[in-house]
């Protein structure tokens, strides 16, 4: 039985390319929307039906190929750091993990299993960057390598990014994750940097540019996962859930995010049942990061600093011969920006990055 009413794919990938911005489709939309709010003016937002989900881990290894020219290739031996006690992360002698998040996997399947209302179920959970909208790892990166697009996609510059981990330290799910031995630091400050670039899902940026679904979307042979405006995708949870009886998570957690979750088994019982720790987020609620007042002040009071040093060490990098896509980030929009202290030697005590 279909499950609930969806758009016919003809709306809905009109809807989709209209909503990336790209010329001319707005004379293909029907008339009432054409008049109504457009699309492109919409953030984009995936959502996953976690009944259909079987863990294959087709979208895992989609991910992975589409998005290896992305990886770090490091330079070896990495610079001794200082303070002696900042740790070496490398991933690149274990590239071949899919089990949690690395440098060199950005999605990977957690699954549940258990007793709900007296029936037993498996539930399986594409899990990666959440892409929230006010994110914190953007507002508070010191360097501005951190930032949202206006289409909600948030990237990490590799360029810019000196891996200092603020990014993961303010993150609720702690998803990025750090690689030693590449990145602007080893040209600035060897020793004294942030120890690496912090690389997540970049939501297939370039792939959305070209019209393209996201490698994961496309390649998952049970379409458990679709893509497409925020207020649409959202009304599609809802009314997937209502059809279930299910539940929903990511609508709200750090005050809303575009990547929504509809399972028909609550999202605690589920978060009691997965594997949690290092590079595996949890699905508990996650309060709204930048509700602190001292985050948000700090933010609102250095969004253009930020910009600023972002600009000056892209420069850098380009100089240096080290800017791959310059430019590609220009459509940034940063709600808020930083001003704790840079966060450039690695893990700080407090920091649950220790999990890597
Ligand atoms: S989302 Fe699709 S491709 Fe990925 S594990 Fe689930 S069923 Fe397989
Ligand atoms: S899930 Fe974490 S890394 Fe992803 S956008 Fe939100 S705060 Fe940033
Ligand atoms: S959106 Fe792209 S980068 Fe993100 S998990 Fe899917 S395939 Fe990987």
């Amino acid at each position: 039985m279909k499950k609930h009413t969806s758009p016919s794919p003809d709306l809905s990938r009109r809807r989709f390319l209209a909503s990336l911005g790209l010329g001319g489709l707005g004379l293909l939309l029907p008339q009432g929307a054409q008049a109504a709010k457009s699309p492109a003016d919409e953030e984009l937002a995936t959502l996953h039906d976690l009944s259909k989900c079987v863990g294959c881990g087709a979208c895992v290894e989609a991910c992975r190929e589409t998005n290896a020219p992305k990886f770090p290739e490091p330079t070896r031996p990495f610079p001794k750091m200082f303070p002696s006690t900042v740790k070496v992360e490398d991933w690149s002698t274990k590239r071949q993990i899919t089990d949690r998040l690395t440098p060199y996997n950005w999605l990977y399947i957690q699954s549940a299993r258990g007793q709900f209302q007296g029936q037993r179920f498996e539930i399986h959970i594409p899990r990666r960057c959440m892409h929230c909208q006010n994110p914190p790892c953007a507002n508070l990166c010191p360097w501005g390598a951190a930032a949202r697009q206006k289409n909600g996609v948030v990237r990490i510059d590799d360029q810019i990014c000196l891996g200092g981990a603020k990014c993961k330290t303010v993150c609720p799910w702690k998803i990025p994750m750090r690689q030693t031995g590449v990145g602007l630091y080893l040209k600035l400050m060897p020793r004294y940097g942030g120890n690496g670039v912090m690389y997540k899902c970049d939501r297939c940026f370039d792939r959305l540019a070209k019209g393209q679904k996201p490698a994961c979307i496309e390649a998952c042979p049970y379409e458990v996962q679709e893509i497409g405006p925020r207020s649409e995708m959202v009304a599609k949870a809802h009314a997937l859930a209502r059809n279930m009886g299910g539940y929903i998570y990511g609508e709200t957690e750090n005050g809303g995010t575009n990547s929504l979750y509809v399972s028909p088994v609550p999202f605690d019982i589920l978060d009691a049942a997965v594997t949690t720790g290092p590079g595996k987020p949890d699905l508990a609620k996650a309060p709204d990061m930048m509700a602190d007042e001292t985050r948000m002040a700090y933010a609102a009071l250095f969004a253009p600093v930020a910009g600023i040093v972002a600009g000056v060490l892209r420069l850098g990098s380009r100089l240096t011969g080290g800017d791959k896509d310059a430019g590609s980030k220009g459509d940034n929009d940063k709600k808020a920006k930083p001003s704790e202290p840079p966060d450039t030697s690695g893990p700080t005590p407090d920091d649950k990055e220790n999990w890597s």
